[in-house]
């Protein structure tokens, strides 16, 4: 299949926490691909910044490690390795000293797209942006990245934009969610805006409700003491599930354009009605032989939750009636992420009782297996009659868009955006503070009342009570598998 990548602007790229795990991770990898792809012009430049004493070569070095690591054999076998590596430098800066601004600074061109990333810890987003600041790194028209998590609770997110807006105009402030980068989720704008299908019938008088399931198989460790203090409703629900709650939910913008989209998206989150206590489920992986959060967490008293599910409601026009249910969880039994919307049942039916009628659910899989699957009632061939039979509309978008047609990874399609200047994929200010504002008095009753999670087995779907909350609604859950 023939690339129809656009390229960008020249740009300088300073990348601070250039030696972290996301920079060797995703933003080099993710960067080294789009240059293989030709949509990073030559003349471009990609300056790393952290405390480590590095030179040049030192750092180019590294990163080669790290690719060594995350791309595949033929990329690392690319000729074009070499120029991408010259395209790095390094500068050693302390976010929080004195030394190697003016460095940086003189590296920095006036010619070109310029942006900063943050890819620090959330401590030191004040610091840095004062300092950059200061020493005229960031002039009015450099974009700055923002990693998550953006803040603990409202307060401290409400912080940290008034931290960032006393230096930086929201339209340079690019404040990332991966999960809006990722493939199948703009495709999810795509099916529902581009085509008159589905949105006669996106709305509670069509649709019996909505699962949105976000399941991995790993626990926390390595990252224990990290999410110990968030758990899965700060480090998933807040920010993740919402926002794809956000794109189900949204009425059509008149554009695509970012403040459209992010006017709609905000709108939903404060439609959401407050969640009853009985409407959410908190899980924690326990033992049985397998692993345990608090182990894996090095805190035996820990109450911080591994799962969550929760029912939804958005009050409007639209929505009201129609329950959102969202889930997500740590050593789950297999690793997906989806949303499936199920559809009402036909008003009435010709083929009488016996056949009885099965869900039309459109699912959008966003991993593994990218793609999207619509469940459709048909006759069962043969000559028994006219039984029905629900089939799926099957289509993985890898086979559907070719062999070797690449889905590029989230961070890489953000990141471009970046230097294009287009925050359509990037939370808003005002869209983050609701989203806290929404969730802190759920985690406010929780820690009222000192509850604590229900255990579950590793390699389950979560606790009992999580079936129990789709049960006792006459549903199901998709099956985790
Ligand atoms: P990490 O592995 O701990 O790396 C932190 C980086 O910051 C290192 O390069 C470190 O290098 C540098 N650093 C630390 N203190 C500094 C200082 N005072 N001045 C300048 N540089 C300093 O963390 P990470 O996993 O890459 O995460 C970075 C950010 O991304 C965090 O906000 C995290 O929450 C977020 N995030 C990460 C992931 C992920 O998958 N890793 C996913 C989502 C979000 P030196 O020690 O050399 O200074």
């Amino acid at each position: 299949m023939v690339s129809r990548v656009i390229p960008v602007e020249r740009f300088d790229l300073v990348v601070f926490g250039a030696t972290g795990d996301l920079a060797r991770r995703k933003i080099m990898p993710g960067l080294y691909r789009r240059w293989l792809d030709g949509q990073i012009p030559e003349g471009s430049r990609i300056i790393g910044a952290a405390r480590s004493r590095l030179d040049a070569a030192g750092y180019a070095e590294l990163i080669r490690e790290a690719l060594a690591e995350f791309v595949t054999e033929a990329e690392l076998a690319d000729a074009r390795l070499e120029p991408f590596l010259s395209m790095l430098s390094y500068v050693a800066i302390d976010a929080t000293g004195t030394d190697g601004w003016q460095d940086l600074r003189a590296q920095m061109r006036d010619d070109v797209v310029r942006a900063v990333y943050f890819s620090v810890g959330p401590s030191l987003f004040g610091a840095l942006a004062e300092r950059l600041h200061a020493h005229g790194i960031t002039t009015p028209d450099c974009r700055i990245v923002v990693e998550k998590p953006f803040g603990h609770d409202l307060a401290s997110a409400r912080a940290l934009n008034q931290t960032l807006a006393a230096h930086f105009d929201e339209q340079q402030i690019y404040r990332i969610d991966h999960y809006l980068g990722k493939e199948t989720v703009q495709n999810l704008m795509a099916v529902r805006f581009a085509n008159i299908l589905f949105e006669p019938l996106w709305n509670a008088q069509f649709i019996e409700h909505v699962q949105i399931t976000v399941a991995e198989t790993v626990g926390v460790d390595g990252r224990g003491s990290y999410y110990d203090r968030s758990g899965a409703m700060r480090d998933m629900v807040q920010n993740h599930l919402m926002q794809l709650l956000c794109l189900i939910a949204m009425e059509p913008p008149n554009r695509f354009d970012p403040d459209a989209m992010r006017d709609e998206k905000l709108k939903v989150i404060r439609a959401l009605d407050p969640v009853a206590s009985g409407d959410v489920v908190r899980g924690q992986y326990a033992g049985n032989g397998g692993a345990s959060y608090t182990e894996d967490a090095d805190n035996p008293e820990s109450r911080t939750e591994s799962f969550i599910a929760l029912k939804a409601y958005v009050s409007n026009w639209r929505w009201k009636g129609t329950p959102f249910y969202l889930r997500t969880g740590k050593r789950l039994r297999a690793r997906v992420s989806e949303i499936a919307i199920t559809f009402k049942e036909p008003p009435h039916s010709i083929f009488g009782e016996a056949e009885r009628w099965k869900e039309n659910v459109l699912v959008i899989r966003l991993q593994p297996d990218e793609g999207m699957d619509l469940r459709v009632m048909i006759k069962e061939p043969g000559p028994g009659g006219m039984r029905l039979k629900d089939v799926a509309l099957d289509m993985s978008f890898a086979e559907a868009l070719g062999e070797g047609m690449q889905i590029p990874d989230a961070y890489e399609r953000l990141i471009m955006d970046v230097i294009r200047g287009n925050q359509t994929l990037f939370m808003r200010s005002d869209e983050v503070e609701a989203a806290w504002a929404w969730v802190d008095p759920i985690i406010e009753a929780w820690e009222k009342r000192g509850d604590v999670p229900r255990p579950y087995d590793p390699g389950s779907s979560g606790p009992e009570d999580a079936l129990m909350l789709m049960h006792r609604d006459g549903r199901r859950w998709r099956e985790i598998k």
